[in-house]
């Protein structure tokens, strides 16, 4: 990141490219100017980050931090004269237009430290004192104009366990979102780890660093992070951090003063020091950003895995839960299809639902019964919409009231959100859904608050804090006297003017004001000779003369002096009110989370409303039924009417009374829609734990603890492994921490390798899920071999097939319905037409693929095929689709 950039740029290379390490080798510090001394030292203090440091009304880079400001933020490298040093590379931009260019850093994972002029250079003494005042990065920015406002941003930090290689071992973790206030824990294995990194997608994680020190005395040694291998190929952007931040002796005060607690011990984390450790580095972390000014965490919450449905990376991947396949494609995930939210903090909360689906059923009953309310009542669900739509943000806001930082404007958008609670709780006064039931009627102090803010505030307050017009008159009476005398101005110099005239007998006399001149007699040159002698001459211009009196220059002075009255004391009236208004905090965060909930529920029922989702039914004698069910995305896309709804009946094993399947193998021709089907069974099971309604005719589901899917082929380039070995590796994990309550989607396992290998391989793992685990299983393939089992597990297994229909071209027509049986041929050659290969090759393929059956027949007879039920096996077209 701070590597200087190689260059054959001319631009860059007109100035000599200067490090700070080459400085300090080249010449002691003594002998540099005053300026790069203070500038050296501030940047040893922070060497991994760019350090913007403050001149007028610019924020400048210099040496290495130049080049490489120049080249990420585009702007002119210039170079500057520094002593010893000669001309060094320089780059800066205006501190009014700051923000942007901290976006476009942010961005590509730069850490910003903003060195800030301590003192008026106007009044300081030789050199004006500065000082870093704050680290900017991606995990730790809370200014809106740096942040997503339908996503929250997380810091996290992750603690390595002592032999992570170890099956099972746990690894520490927390990550807060500063413009929340969210503080969470939890001890997590690493494939654990890994799904909650993919589902948080934390702009910055810290974890511990090794010291790679510098060639260069005097220059501190820089840290690499230290990657166990379960996490070298997780693609997030490390902060690595010294082990001092994860030492508690050190960090623990941290925490008590993050948390403004005397001890940790009420938040229940004595259970594994892990817990402690993670929090601390954020902790940590938190006071090298932000120094003394640390915004405030909610107390930390440790969470359990036990909650939420175990969902591995992959399975939220390939089930594109939060994210579409690709990129862009807003509607193509299910969050895109359940995102009907109206408020940026409920569209994140329903992120959160979406990514956690629940296994604790009172918790989704409530969702539920909410969802079901809004859902029978289209006027209820229609006026909430309305109301939201004019609640802004009440979370960031309230987490910006916290820390003290919130500006006039925050509090207007506060106000008015406030204000819209009285029709919100008119809205479900009908309502006794739980969720409904908590916006009925608010606590008293909420009135107070937005009474003080309408009281306080005017309504359309400048950005800035200190230029005045943020209290609204009969506030303050001082306000109210000093804005009376700005507003009589006119009338003043009117009757001045007036005065004067009479008393001069000039009739073209004119009392008036400007910026730069002030408070101004103007006389045309002809009458300038007849002014009075108390007439001071101020101005010459062409056709007039201007004076001022000493009464004139007395008013002058106190309207100045009445306006920086004013805008000081607007903004020390503000300051109390935002001191006032703190101890409501809390309360205000309460609101804005049952906002949220309700918020994101509405959004449930409207698209339940919208595409005719029911209501699951949960019970617990292991068995998930679907009538009908459909896939939530792909039938948004299709025209209305063209998906084809399918059933799935499944149960948990290893019971003696079975009435349902535990497994099902699904066969069918390439594209006829296995994948689909497997798919929407999963995400019908999903969004009913999410408390959503599901599309199908009707769903009853016992709750499932964790589902697993094995699903496409991709090479792991990165990493070594190849679609085999990751395919595999996956296999490895589903089989060793299933159990009978998990859901299992497995897409063709054993295809990245030679057919026999493959068969025997996915045969062994279905007899191993039969036998031991006894998970609800959807098995797609494409080897017919193992649609025998059925016959071997009678009742456990059962055959599925995807029907299509053949055209009398010989071609195929998919009919995307599901029906029990197993399917005769994989249709190969017919979709391969279907895609455009050359007539000859086609034909050529039939060929082989009748000589091949020919064989492959033949030798099941002699064999006796005593498995194959009388059915007789493809193996044939098996060769020639896997090539073996
Ligand atoms: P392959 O064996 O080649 O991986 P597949 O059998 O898994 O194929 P899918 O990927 O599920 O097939 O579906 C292929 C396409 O068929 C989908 O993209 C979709 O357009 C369509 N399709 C699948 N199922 C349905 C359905 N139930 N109703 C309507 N269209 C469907």
């Amino acid at each position: 990141m701070t590597n200087i950039p190689t260059t054959t740029d001319p631009t860059l290379q007109r100035y000599q490219t200067l490090s700070c390490a080459d400085a300090l080798a080249q010449h002691p510090v003594r002998n540099f100017t005053p300026m790069m001394q203070q500038f050296i030292e501030a940047k040893q203090a922070y060497p991994d980050t760019l350090l913007f440091y403050r001149m007028g009304d610019f924020y400048e880079t210099f040496l290495e931090d130049a080049l490489i400001a120049a080249k990420a933020l585009e702007i002119t490298l210039t170079g500057r004269d520094a002593g010893v040093l000669g001309k060094i590379p320089m780059a800066g931009v205006p501190v009014r237009s700051v923000d942007a260019y901290l976006t476009r850093l942010l961005a590509q994972q730069f850490k910003i430290a903003i060195c800030e002029q301590l003192e008026d250079p106007a009044l300081a003494k030789g050199l004006v004192k500065r000082s870093v005042v704050r680290v900017l990065t991606a995990g730790t920015v809370v200014e809106s104009q740096h942040l997503k406002q339908d996503e929250p941003n997380f810091l996290a930090s992750v603690v390595a366990p002592k032999n992570p290689t170890q099956p099972n071992a746990l690894f520490g973790f927390a990550y807060c979102d500063l413009t929340t206030g969210v503080f969470c824990t939890v001890a997590l294995t690493a494939p654990e780890l890994q799904a909650e990194l993919a589902r948080l997608t934390p702009s910055e994680v810290l974890i511990l660093g090794e010291k790679t020190p510098s060639s260069i005395p005097g220059l501190p040694a820089k840290f690499t992070p230290i990657l166990p291998a379960v996490l070298q190929q997780t693609t997030v952007s490390w902060s690595p951090l010294p082990k001092e931040a994860f030492n508690p002796t050190v960090t623990e005060p941290l925490l008590h003063q993050l948390l403004k607690v005397n001890s940790i011990a009420g938040y229940g984390l004595e259970e594994s020091p892990l817990y402690v450790q993670a929090c601390g580095a954020i902790a940590y972390y938190l006071r090298y950003s932000f120094l003394d000014n640390i915004p405030q965490l909610d107390g930390i919450k440790l969470l359990r895995t036990t909650h939420t449905v175990a969902l591995t990376a992959s399975a939220r991947k390939n089930l594109e839960l939060l994210e579409p396949a690709k990129t862009g494609d807003k509607l193509g995930c299910l969050l895109g299809i359940l995102n009907q939210t109206v408020t940026p903090m409920g569209s994140r909360l329903l992120r959160e639902w979406v990514g956690l689906p629940l296994r604790h059923l009172p918790e989704i009953e409530s969702r539920l019964e909410t969802v079901e309310a809004l859902v029978q009542q289209p006027t209820v669900r229609q006026a909430l919409r309305e109301l939201l739509s004019n609640v802004y943000d009440v979370e960031r806001l309230v987490t910006k009231l916290a820390n003290l930082t919130a500006t006039p404007r925050d509090f207007i958008a506060l106000r008015h959100s406030l204000s819209q609670l009285p029709a919100l709780s008119h809205a479900v006064e009908t309502c006794d859904a739980f969720y409904l039931l908590r916006i009925q009627g608010f606590p008293p102090e909420v009135a107070t608050v937005v009474t003080l803010l309408e009281q306080a505030l005017l309504p359309e307050p400048p950005i800035s804090l200190k230029e005045g017009g943020i209290i609204a008159s009969g506030y303050d009476a001082e306000v109210d006297r000093l804005r009376a005398f700005q507003t009589n101005q006119a009338e003043w110099l009117a009757t001045y003017e007036q005065q004067e005239r009479e008393a001069t007998g000039l009739k073209n006399l004119k009392v008036n004001f400007n910026g730069a001149f002030g408070f101004f007699i103007e006389l045309p040159k002809a009458q300038a000779q007849h002014a009075p002698a108390r007439y001071v001459r101020k101005q010459t211009l062409t056709n007039a003369e201007r004076f001022t009196t000493p009464e004139l220059k007395t008013y002058e002075t106190d309207t100045l002096q009445a306006e920086s009255t004013l805008c000081e004391l607007e903004y020390q009236l503000f300051v109390t009110v935002r001191q006032t208004l703190l101890p409501y905090a809390p309360l205000l965060k309460e609101i804005a989370h049952r906002l949220a909930c309700v918020d994101a529920l509405q959004s449930l029922a409207t698209i339940a409303h919208q595409q005719g989702y029911v209501r699951p039914v949960f019970h617990h004698d292991g068995t998930i039924q679907l009538i009908n069910a459909r896939h939530p995305v792909l039938e948004k896309r299709l025209p209305s009417g063209r998906f084809v709804a399918n059933s799935t009946h499944l149960q948990t094993g290893l019971a003696t009374s079975n009435t349902l399947p535990q497994v099902q193998i699904i066969t069918g021709p390439n594209m006829a829609g296995k994948s689909t089907y497997m798919r929407q069974a999963a995400l019908v099971v999903l969004m009913a734990q999410m408390g959503s309604f599901v599309p199908a005719d009707k769903a009853l589901i016992s709750p499932i603890d964790a589902l697993y899917t094995r699903i496409g082929a991709t090479d792991d380039l990165a990493s070594g492994q190849s679609t085999f070995m990751v395919e595999m590796v996956e296999v490895a994990h589903i089989l060793n921490t299933a159990t009978a309550n998990s859901l299992v989607l497995l897409d063709e396992v054993g295809r990245g390798t030679s057919t026999y290998d493959g068969v025997a391989i996915a045969w062994s793992v279905l007899e191993y899920l039969v036998q031991a685990i006894g998970c609800k299983t959807l098995f797609a393939t494409h080897y017919h071999e193992l649609t025998v089992l059925e016959g071997v597990y009678p009742q456990v297994v059962q055959n599925v097939r995807v029907v299509v229909s053949e055209t009398h071209a010989g071609g195929v027509a998919f009919l995307h319905r599901v029906e029990a049986g197993a399917a005769q041929k994989s249709y190969g050659v017919q979709v391969a037409k279907m895609a455009g290969l050359p007539a000859s090759v086609c034909q050529q393929a039939e060929q082989q693929l009748n000589e091949m059956n020919k064989v492959a027949n033949q030798q099941l007879r002699s064999r006796g095929a005593s498995l194959v039920d009388g059915r007789g096996i493809d193996i044939g077209q098996q060769l020639l689709l896997f090539g073996a």
